[in-house]
């Protein structure tokens, strides 16, 4: 069937990245069509935008069933570390976010830190190292500073602008203040500023008062991988609330964009195809393609279409972040089920001093970084319930929860540095319930995060003693030692970035500083495809701000200016 439907955009993916442009393109007066493959649980499409109330603290619900997709059965990806494992280790469920209206910010519990300068220029500032391909960015912190401000208002983040000593200056406050703290966080807080480290309440992108005609969170404690049951959570609500209000806004969802249509060169975008629930085919003419299917699904596509693809690097440079958990036991209940997620953080671990640099080079590298350290409370009862031996003490452990309430956990989201041989490309046998290519992830480690992993889990085990565990652990994802098949070598983690890089030179990179296409003049990618390294940071606020300004630059808007007072190193707008 042809869908003759014609509008200035077509955006691919409601995520984060997708919601943004629909905000930023529908203000400037376009018209847009948005495409989600998942199901909408979100919100009303029809004004006044409610809540659909399809959310619930269900445990079995969202880790279990798949309610918010995808279901890895239906759309499997696939998984190797190199070509010597063949094509594939593992198919199944590989670095899954979720595949619903809202993407992966529906469910995300939105710690929403910016970048520091540091992280825009890191080839100039520390230098390369081999096995990577380490490179600076095509902007710099302070181009980008006005588009935090403007997602972080977009958004509604609550945070401290004082409380990170690390932090790069700011031209504003948080637009609210931090909500409150989680008991557990307060403990490993104190032990860690104790211990010479500077922890800070989290920058978050949950309502600690009224905003944005939404609620202020009421720390249910589901927050994580659920959804919120009363839209406190801002990212993808708000932009996409924004968007549907102009009026010029469309959402489909149930629409698996199955190929972008280009002219015969490859050049020229001319719009998508898509099947809908009901398995019919409609195609969609834009004048503009947004390309935000998310770091793992964009290359995926794209790859499947006739695009060009001149520098071949579509997919390459595949990153994540190396994530290392130190687990902590206490003697007494901690109540990591209450409130949001995570509460806290400290950047002390991606900070280069001496100390780093020596035990670098004792391990044949000039420097290392670690990432940003989440301070958060442990599982959740069903998982708890796996995990406790069966017979008759289940019951009595259970009440006695050793293995939830008593525990606590730091997790590293460690810098992944870029590997060219890192790379999403399409399974040659496994394909979807829609007939297309499964994605397949390619992917290794570099020496560089396991030898941060070795450093850093140590201090953050010696924190944990501390706040008074009884004992504490280090493990890592990936696990440093897989099983036999390397089946276990997959990473969980689910910041995913770098498909599509960004640089001013098309044979190095695939977009350029506006994150339009090189090869393709008419479309730009949103997601974070485009990072050109990982940073210790979560994405999400920097797919935000430069999602901001790469389409209000689409649209002809006048660009954003801050200024940094000289005095006090804090800006003014
Ligand atoms: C539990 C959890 C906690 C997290 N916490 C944080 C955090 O604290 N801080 C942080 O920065 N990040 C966090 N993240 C990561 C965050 O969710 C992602 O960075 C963010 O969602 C990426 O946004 P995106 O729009 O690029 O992609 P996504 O959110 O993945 O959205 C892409 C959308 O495109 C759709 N799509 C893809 N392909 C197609 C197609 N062919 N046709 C139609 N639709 C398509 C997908 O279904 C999806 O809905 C967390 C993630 C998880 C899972
Ligand atoms: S903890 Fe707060 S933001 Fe998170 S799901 Fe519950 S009410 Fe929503």
């Amino acid at each position: 069937m042809h869908d003759a439907t014609d509008c200035d955009a077509v955006v691919i993916g409601t995520g984060p990245a997708g919601a943004t442009a629909a905000d930023v393109l529908t203000a400037a007066g376009w018209s847009v069509v948005m495409l989600e493959k998942g199901r909408n649980h979100l919100l009303a499409l029809e004004e006044p935008f409610a809540p659909l109330g399809h959310v619930s603290n269900d445990e079995i619900k969202f880790w279990r069933r798949h309610f918010l997709g995808p279901d890895p059965f239906l759309e499997p990806r696939t998984y190797r570390r190199g070509e010597h494992d063949g094509d594939r280790l593992f198919s199944g469920e590989v670095n899954n976010l979720p595949s619903t209206l809202g993407g992966g910010g529906f469910h995300a519990d939105a710690k929403l830190p910016r970048l520091r300068a540091v992280d825009f220029k890191p080839l100039s500032e520390l230098g390369p190292i081999d096995g990577a391909d380490i490179v600076d960015w095509p902007i710099d912190y302070d181009e980008l500073e006005p588009y935090y401000a403007e997602a972080e208002r977009l958004i509604g983040v609550a945070g401290d602008a004082e409380a990170n000593p690390f932090a790069e200056w700011r031209s504003g406050p948080y637009p609210m203040p931090p909500g409150p703290d989680m008991f557990g966080a307060v403990l490993t807080a104190d032990a860690a500023t104790r211990l010479g480290y500077h922890p800070y309440r989290a920058p978050t992108g949950v309502n600690s008062v009224p905003y944005d005609g939404r609620p202020a969170c009421n720390n249910c404690g589901f927050c994580g991988h659920y959804g919120c049951p009363i839209d406190a959570k801002g990212d993808p609500v708000a932009p996409l609330r924004n968007a549907l209000r102009t009026g010029r806004c469309e959402i489909r969802a149930e629409s698996y964009v199955e190929r972008i249509l280009v002219d015969g060169s490859g050049k020229r975008a001319r719009g998508v195809r898509y099947v809908d629930a009901h398995d019919a085919v409609h195609e969609v003419g834009a004048r503009v393609v947004v390309v935000a299917g998310g770091a793992w699904e964009s290359p995926r596509l794209l790859l499947r279409s006739e695009v060009a693809n001149s520098s071949g690097l579509v997919g390459r440079y595949l990153m994540y972040h190396f994530q290392t958990f130190v687990v902590g036991q206490f003697p007494f209940p901690l109540h990591g089920h209450r409130g949001r997620s995570v509460t806290h953080l400290h950047d002390d671990h991606m900070i280069v001093d001496d100390d780093v640099r020596t035990f670098a080079r004792r391990h044949g590298l000039p420097y290392f970084r670690g990432g940003l350290t989440e301070h958060g409370g442990g599982g959740s009862p069903v998982m708890e319930g796996i995990y406790t031996a069966p017979g008759r003490a289940h019951t009595n452990e259970m009440l006695e929860s050793s293995m939830r309430d008593h525990l606590w956990a730091f997790t590293i989201q460690g810098e992944d540095l870029p590997q060219r041989t890192n790379r999403i490309d399409l399974d040659p046998k496994i394909r979807d319930v829609y007939g297309q290519p499964a994605g397949r992830a390619t992917y290794d480690v570099h020496r560089h995060e396991v030898v941060a992993s070795r450093y850093f889990g140590p201090q953050l085990e010696a924190i944990m003693r501390e706040a008074g565990a009884t004992f504490a652990f280090t493990a890592t994802s990936p696990p440093l030692e897989g099983d036999r098949a390397g089946r276990r070598s997959a990473s969980m983690s689910r910041h995913i970035m770098g498909t599509c890089r960004m640089g001013d030179d098309p044979r190095t990179s695939v977009v350029d500083r506006w994150q339009r296409f090189h090869d393709v003049e008419n479309m730009i990618c949103t997601d974070s495809s485009v990072f050109p390294t990982s940073t210790g940071y979560g994405p999400t606020l920097t797919i935000v701000a430069l999602a901001i300004r790469a389409c209000r630059e689409l649209a002809g808007l006048p660009r954003l200016r801050s200024s940094r007072p000289a005095e006090t190193g804090r800006a003014q707008v």
